[in-house]
C-alpha cells in the first residue's frame, strides 16, 4: 500500500520529489536538530491521486491523514478542538520546485468559538486575549479567502472600517474587543457570502484546507508560473501540516524572512526583515514596515544569536544561499522553512564563484547552480528593477526576444526609420511583421506584434538582432490604418510612450527607465568552466557580419545557419531580387541574379572573416518567393517601371505566386528544382568568397558548408547537389584552388527524417530545422498556431509551446531516428540543430543526449546554450 503521509522525522532532503521542497527541508532541518515545530507532510503523490480521483481526497488517504493528526497530537501534547490544550496548525503547499507565492497557505487552523473561549479563560493576561482574537480573525479571513474563495476584499473593507471607527492606522492598534467584534463580523460576512455557517469542527477545517492546497496547484497563476519555469503539471504539490508557533503572541515575539547572502548582488551577508508581534503573511503583505534583520540583533539578541547560528549551519549543510522563514515566540526561535534562495543572474554567478573559492563547491557544481535562462538578463539592457515595481502593466504577450525597450509608438517600418533619424526612440507596433519591416525593426528600440509565436518572423529576426521583442499580444485591438490601438481600455496613438519587456512579455504604459547590462568577471569564469565540460559545440544563426561578430564575442564556434534570404531584405537589394522574380526568361533571371551575386559574395566574405576559420554553414534560398514581392501600389508601379513592364504584368506575376499553403509550397530546394540558376548563383558566391578568404588567411581552415533546405527525398537532394558540385568544382578549378567544401541538408520534413539513411548516402551533414520539423510533424502552422495554443495550455493538452521547447516525444523521436539512420550510412556524420530550439536549455540537453555535434542559436543565446550544454554533459557523467 502506498504511504501518503510522512512525519518530519521520517523524511530527508533527498525526498524532494515525494515531499516537495518545503517538506523535504523541514524533515532535513528536523534531522540536523534545528528547532522545527513537529508536523507531517502529505505527499505529492496524494495530490496526483486527488486529481485522478476527480478532485477529491479518497477515504484511504484521508484515513491516513487522520492517523497522522493523532500522532502529531501526541508528539505535541495538544489536541484538535481540545478546550485545555488546543492544537492549532498551519497548512502550507510545497512543490518539488519552489513556486513562491503561487499556491495557498492557511494559518491558525483549529480555532472555533469554544476553543477561543477556553484559551482566553486559561490565561488571565489581557494581552493574551487580544492575541487569541487576532489569530481567530486572521484564520476566518484566510480560510474564507483561500479555501472558500470568498474575496479578501470584503474582510479588508471590514478591517478598514473598524480602524476608521477607532481612529487608528495599524491593525496592531486594535484591541481585544475590536478584534473580537471583527471575528464576529467576519463570520457574518462568511455566512452572507456562502449561505452557510463558518465550519467549527477543526477536522472539517483541515480537510477543506488540504483540498484547497491541492486545488491551488491548478490555479491560473501557478499554471503560468510552471510554463515559464519548466515545471511539469504532473509533479503536483505536497501539503505540510505543522503546529502553529505564534509570532503575534506578544511584543517578545515576531516573524521574519532572511537570506544568507544578498539575493540581488550575491554579497555574503545576512539579509532580511523581522516584524514584531506579527504572523508570516504580514511581512509579505507589507501591512507594516518590518525592521532590518540587523535591528533584530539589538532588540532580540538571544533569538538573533540563535538565528545566525542556524543560518551558518544551513548554509554549510546545503552549500548554497538559503532563504528562510522563522518565528520567534516569546523569545524562542522556530524555523518554519528553508530553501535555496531565488537570486538575480548576477547574484547567481557571484554566489557560485564564491562557493568555489570558499571550498564549498566544485566548478562542476557551480556550473550546475546557474539557471541558463537567467543569463539572458545579463546580456540585454534591463528595466530598472525599482522603477518596474511602480510601473503600470497594460498587457502581456510572448517574451520573444529578451531586453527592455521604451519609446514612442510607431506603426510602420518607414516611420520607425524616419523617427529614429529625427533622434527619437520608438517602439514599432505591428499586427505582424514581414521581411520588408526589417529596417524599421532595426531602427526601433523594440518590436511589439499582435500576432505570431516564438518562431514568427518578428521573433526570429529580433532575436538575431538582439533586439527586444514581444510578440503575439492578442489583447491588442489594432487599427493600423488610423495609427492607433486599444489595450487595457486605453487607446494608444502614434507618439504615445510604452515600454516592453522582451524577457517577460509584459507591456507597460509610459516610460520605464532602463539600465545597461554589465558582463562582470564571474560571468567569464563560469563560462570558461562550462566550456571545459561540454561536449556539444555551440554555433550561431547569423546572417550579417554584425550578428556574426557579436556571436563570436559571446563564444560562438561557427555559424550553423546563415539564412541567405535575409540578405535580400535590404532595400537596395530587394529590387534586384524582385527583378529576378518577375523575369520572364531564364536569361532575364540570370541577369538579375548577376546583380545580386557580387553582393552575396561580399556578405559571405565578411562572414568568413568574422568567424576566423571556424565553420560557416550557408543555407540556400528557402522562403516562398511571394514573401519578396511588393504589396503597395506605389512599389508595384516602381517595380514595373524598373522592369520596363506593365503594372498589370507585374500584378499577374504576384498573383501567380499566390499559394494556399505557402509554408508547404514552392520553397526550399523546390526553388532550385524549378530555377537551378538561383543555386548556381549562390554556389558561385559561396565558393568565390571562400577562395578569396582562404587566400587572405592561408592559416584558417575554410571549408564552406552548403546547406540545402526542405529536402524530403534522397533524389531531390542528389539533383540539387549535382548542380552545386558542378558549379563549385568548376569555380575551384578555374581559380587553381584546392578549396574543400561540403554539401549537406536540413532535416526539417518528417519524410527526410524517416529516410535519413537514403539521404545520408549523398548528404555530407545534417542540420535539424526544428521550426519546420515541428510545424510539419504537428501539422500546424508556425505562424498561426499562437491563436489556438493557449486553449491547449488551459486544457493541459500541451504544457509548452512546441516551437519554443522541443517536443522530445514526437519531433525528438524523428531526430533521434534520423541521427541513427544517417550515421549508419555515414559513421560519425556531423549532425546539428539550427531551429529556435537550439537556444532552449531543455532542448539543448536533449540534443546532447541524442549525440548531436552542435547546436546553433541566435547570438544572444550562445552563452545560454554553452551553459546548458555543459550542464547536460555534467549530468550525463553522473
Ligand atoms: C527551421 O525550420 O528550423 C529553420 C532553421 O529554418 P527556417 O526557420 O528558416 O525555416
Ligand atoms: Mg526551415
Amino acid at each position: 500500500m502506498a504511504k501518503y503521509v510522512y512525519l518530519f522525522t521520517e523524511g530527508n532532503a533527498t525526498m524532494r520529489n515525494l515531499l516537495g521542497g518545503k517538506g523535504a527541508n523541514l524533515a532535513e532541518m528536523t534531522n540536523i536538530g534545528l528547532p522545527v515545530p513537529q508536523g507531517f507532510t502529505i505527499t505529492t503523490e496524494a495530490c496526483t491521486q486527488y486529481y485522478e480521483d476527480g478532485r477529491t481526497i479518497n477515504d484511504e488517504i484521508m484515513a491516513e491523514i487522520m492517523k497522522y493528526v493523532e500522532i502529531m497530537e501526541k508528539i505535541n501534547g495538544k489536541k484538535f478542538g481540545d478546550l485545555k490544550n488546543p492544537l492549532l496548525v498551519s497548512v502550507r503547499s510545497g512543490a518539488r520546485a519552489s513556486m513562491p507565492g503561487m499556491m495557498d497557505t492557511i494559518l491558525n487552523l483549529g480555532l472555533n468559538d469554544e476553543v477561543v473561549a477556553a484559551m482566553i479563560a486559561g490565561n488571565p493576561d489581557p494581552k493574551f486575549e487580544r492575541f487569541v482574537y487576532d489569530s481567530y480573525r486572521r484564520f476566518i479571513q484566510m480560510f474564507s479567502d483561500v479555501v472558500m474563495e470568498v474575496g479578501k476584499k470584503y474582510f479588508e473593507q471590514l478591517i478598514d472600517k473598524m480602524k476608521e471607527e477607532k481612529g487608528v492606522q495599524y491593525d496592531i492598534e486594535l484591541n481585544a474587543a475590536d478584534l473580537k467584534k471583527l471575528a464576529e463580523q467576519f463570520k457574518a460576512e462568511y455566512k452572507k457570502q456562502l449561505g452557510q455557517d463558518f465550519p467549527s469542527d477543526p477536522k472539517v477545517q483541515l480537510y477543506e484546507a488540504i483540498r484547497a492546497v491541492f486545488r491551488s496547484w491548478d490555479n491560473p497563476r501557478a499554471n503560468v508560473y510552471r510554463r515559464d519555469n519548466d515545471i511539469p503539471y504532473s509533479w503536483g504539490t505536497a501539503v505540510n501540516v505543522m503546529p502553529m508557533v505564534f509570532g503575534n503572541l506578544n511584543n517578545n515575539s515576531g516573524t521574519g524572512v532572511a537570506f544568507t547572502r544578498d539575493p540581488a548582488t550575491g554579497e555574503k551577508k545576512l539579509m532580511g526583515e523581522f516584524l514584531v508581534n506579527a504572523q508570516g503573511e504580514d511581512v509579505v503583505a507589507g501591512v507594516r514596515t518590518p525592521m532590518p534583520i540587523t535591528e533584530m540583533a539589538e532588540r532580540f539578541p538571544e533569538a538573533y544569536a540563535d538565528f545566525s547560528r542556524v543560518c551558518n549551519i544551513l548554509e554549510n549543510h546545503y552549500r548554497d544561499m538559503q532563504d528562510m522563514e522563522f518565528t520567534v515566540e516569546n523569545g524562542k526561535l522556530y524555523m518554519l522553512q528553508c530553501r535555496n534562495g531565488k537570486r538575480t543572474a548576477q547574484a547567481a554567478l557571484k554566489i557560485a564563484c564564491d562557493l568555489v573559492d570558499e571550498g564549498m563547491r566544485t566548478p562542476e557544481e557551480a556550473v550546475l547552480m546557474i539557471d541558463p535562462r537567467n543569463l539572458d538578463t545579463l546580456l540585454h539592457p534591463q528595466f530598472d528593477a525599482k522603477a518596474l515595481k511602480s510601473a503600470q502593466q497594460i498587457g502581456k504577450g510572448l517574451g520573444a526576444s529578451p531586453g527592455a525597450a521604451c519609446g514612442q509608438i510607431v506603426f510602420t517600418a518607414d516611420d520607425a526609420e524616419k523617427w529614429k533619424n529625427a533622434g527619437k526612440k520608438v517602439v514599432l507596433v505591428r499586427l505582424e511583421t514581414s521581411p520588408e519591416d526589417i529596417t524599421g525593426m532595426k531602427a526601433a528600440q523594440g518590436i511589439l506584434t499582435v500576432r505570431g509565436g516564438m518562431t514568427s518572423h518578428a521573433a526570429v529576426v529580433a532575436r538575431g538582432m538582439g533586439k527586444c521583442c514581444v510578440s503575439g499580444c492578442g489583447e491588442i485591438v489594432m487599427d493600423e490604418a488610423n495609427k492607433k490601438f486599444t489595450l487595457a481600455g486605453k487607446t494608444y496613438h502614434e507618439g504615445d510612450v510604452i515600454s516592453i519587456d522582451g524577457s517577460t512579455g509584459k507591456i507597460y504604459d509610459g516610460a520605464v527607465p532602463t539600465v545597461d547590462a554589465k558582463v562582470e568577471g564571474e560571468f567569464g569564469r563560469i563560462m570558461s568552466w562550462a566550456d571545459s565540460f561540454r561536449k556539444l559545440h555551440v554555433r550561431t544563426n547569423a546572417d550579417t557580419p554584425r550578428d556574426a561578430k557579436k556571436a563570436r564575442e559571446l563564444g560562438a564556434e561557427g555559424i550553423g545557419l546563415c539564412r541567405t534570404e535575409h540578405m535580400f531584405f535590404d532595400p537596395q537589394r530587394i529590387s534586384a531580387f524582385r527583378e529576378m522574380i518577375c523575369a520572364d526568361t531564364k536569361a532575364e533571371r540570370e541577369k538579375a541574379l548577376d546583380k545580386i551575386m557580387g553582393m552575396q559574395q561580399g556578405d559571405f566574405e565578411e562572414l568568413f572573416e568574422a568567424m576566423e576559420g571556424n565553420p560557416v554553414t550557408i543555407r540556400f534560398l528557402d522562403p516562398p518567393l511571394h514573401e519578396f514581392v511588393p504589396t503597395e501600389e506605389a512599389e508595384i508601379a516602381l517595380l514595373a517601371e524598373v522592369q520596363g513592364k506593365s503594372v498589370e504584368a507585374i500584378k499577374a506575376v504576384i498573383q501567380g505566386l499566390h499559394e494556399s499553403n505557402p509554408m508547404m509550397g514552392h520553397r526550399g530546394c523546390r526553388l532550385t528544382v524549378t530555377y537551378p540558376e538561383i543555386a548556381v548563383m549562390q554556389t558561385k558566391a559561396v565558393i568565390r568568397a571562400a577562395i578569396n578568404t582562404k587566400k587572405k588567411h592561408p592559416d584558417w581552415k575554410i571549408v564552406p558548408e552548403i546547406m540545402i533546405p526542405l529536402v524530403g527525398e534522397a533524389k531531390e537532394f542528389s539533383y540539387v547537389k549535382k548542380i552545386v558540385v558542378e558549379v563549385a568544382d568548376a569555380e575551384i578549378k578555374a581559380a587553381g584552388s584546392d578549396l574543400k567544401y561540403e554539401v549537406g541538408t536540413m532535416i526539417e520534413i518528417p519524410r527526410a527524417a524517416l529516410t535519413a539513411d537514403e539521404i545520408a548516402k549523398e548528404a555530407e551533414f545534417f542540420c535539424f530545422g526544428t521550426n519546420d520539423l515541428t510545424q510539419m510533424t504537428f501539422g500546424f502552422s508556425r505562424d498561426d498556431a499562437g491563436k489556438f495554443l493557449p486553449a491547449y495550455y488551459d486544457t493541459k493538452i500541451y504544457e509548452n509551446d512546441p516551437f519554443a521547447k522541443l517536443d522530445q516525444t514526437g519531433v525528438g523521436k524523428l531526430m533521434k531516428m534520423a541521427v541513427t539512420l544517417g550515421r549508419s550510412v555515414r559513421p560519425g556524420m556531423e549532425c546539428g540543430i539550427c531551429g529556435e530550439h537550439g537556444g532552449d536549455p531543455t532542448s539543448v540537453e536533449f540534443c546532447h543526449k541524442i549525440g548531436l555535434s552542435y547546436v546553433s542559436c541566435s547570438p544572444y543565446r550562445v552563452p545560454i546554450a554553452r551553459l546548458a550544454a555543459a550542464q547536460a554533459a555534467i549530468k550525463d557523467r553522473g
